[in-house]
């Protein structure tokens, strides 16, 4: 049985990867989106087991001991990680699994599984992200400069990723992100004697 692909993405806070990732798994059916583990609170309409199992911090430190995440990283003060009992089987299963995380738990994640499939989410310009951010009105200007400079902290971790998409244009970026993951799916992989 051929298995599936981990495919991570990654991008800057407001750079749209969310609607891209939610885009893609809408029209394909056969892409798995991975339900992440968080310490933060939900906000308005999050389901727990759907947009995140929100834990405890106590619960989510017990499980960082138990070796119980492929990755984990604290975000904005947060902890966040991936389940390996919520992903691993499909992979075997030759499900397509989609990660959205950031930068930190994509390098976990390329460190122990070499062959992910590794995905920034770039802005068109550091200035379009900035008017994005403002345009969410959920940022004071204190919050908006620390998201800039960690936008400019990941975009610094390009050479780490095998692909890079411009979201300019939010069409054009999901048929990009598709065209990837269906080389991907193509491509011939030759075992290591
Ligand atoms: P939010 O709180 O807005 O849902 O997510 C904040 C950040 O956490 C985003 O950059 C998102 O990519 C990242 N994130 C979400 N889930 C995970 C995860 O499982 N692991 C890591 N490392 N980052 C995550």
């Amino acid at each position: 049985m051929k298995k599936g692909l981990l495919i991570v993405v990654s991008g800057p806070s407001g750079v749209g990867k969310g609607t891209i990732c939610n885009t893609l798994i809408n029209k394909n059916k056969d892409i798995y989106m991975s339900v992440s583990a968080t310490t933060r609170k939900p906000r308005n309409g999050e389901i727990h087991g759907k947009s995140y199992y929100f834990l405890s911090e106590e619960d989510f430190k017990q499980k960082i001991k138990n070796d119980e995440f492929i990755e984990y990283a604290k975000v904005f003060n947060n902890y966040y990680g991936t389940l390996k009992s919520v992903i691993m089987e499909k992979i075997e299963a030759g499900k397509n699994v989609l990660l959205e995380i950031d930068v930190q738990g994509a390098l976990q994640v390329k460190e122990k599984y070499k062959e992910a499939v590794m995905i920034f989410i770039l802005p068109p310009s550091l200035e379009v992200l900035k008017e994005r951010i403002i345009g969410r009105g959920s940022e004071n200007d204190k919050t908006l400069n620390i998201r800039l400079n960690e936008a400019q902290n990941e975009i610094d971790m390009l050479h780490n990723y095998n692909y890079s998409v411009k979201n300019a244009d939010l069409k054009t970026a999901c048929k990009q992100v598709e065209a990837i993951i269906i080389a991907e799916t193509c491509k011939i992989k030759i075992k290591k004697q």
